[in-house]
């Protein structure tokens, strides 16, 4: 994607037809890991091994990285659920799961549509055969999406992220 941010559009929908079923904050978490070294060379001019490289930019990776954001989830949640019981601890668990997977998967479904370099299948090729140069549509198609997103985040309706913890 060209703005990170549009990644959330996909949320949008899922929020609608299926709240809090899918956990805001950690699809924001996946979303943020993956596309962090490009988030802080813009903001703060650090290093860039390679822009979408496979170390984020794959299936593999984005597995792993929902794996880990998935698994310490969890453990927080059981954690903080000994001293402090959670209301529907085993659902908010499954939505985090859910959030994380849903996360890395869309994000690599996305970005390999619109990024020539990346190499969604590595370590298995390095060639992008998922590639349509459709940057323009699906920054378009993602523009309403995302809208809609930050209109339930700031309206209080849907699962926002500042209640994805808590309340889900
Ligand atoms: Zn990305």
């Amino acid at each position: 994607m060209p703005i990170t941010p549009l990644h959330l559009g996909i949320l949008a929908p899922i929020n609608h037809f299926f709240p809090k079923k899918v956990s805001n904050l950690s699809f924001l978490l996946i979303t943020l890991w993956m596309d962090a070294e490009i988030i802080l060379h813009l903001f703060f001019q650090g290093p860039v091994r390679e822009f979408h490289g496979p170390h984020t930019h794959s299936f593999l990776a984005a597995f792993s990285i929902s794996t880990i954001v998935a698994g310490v989830g969890v453990v927080a949640m059981v954690l903080w659920d000994i001293h402090r019981p959670i209301r529907n601890a085993p659902h908010r668990a499954l939505a985090w799961i859910l959030g994380a997977y849903l996360g890395g998967l869309t994000h690599i479904l996305l970005d390999m549509l619109v990024h020539p370099e990346m190499q969604p299948l590595a370590p298995w090729t390095k060639s992008n055969p998922f590639y349509l140069d459709a940057m323009l549509p699906v920054t378009v198609l993602l523009v309403v999406p995302t809208a809609w997103f930050i209109l339930q985040s700031v309206s209080g309706k849907g699962d926002v992220i500042r209640r994805a913890w808590d309340r889900q």
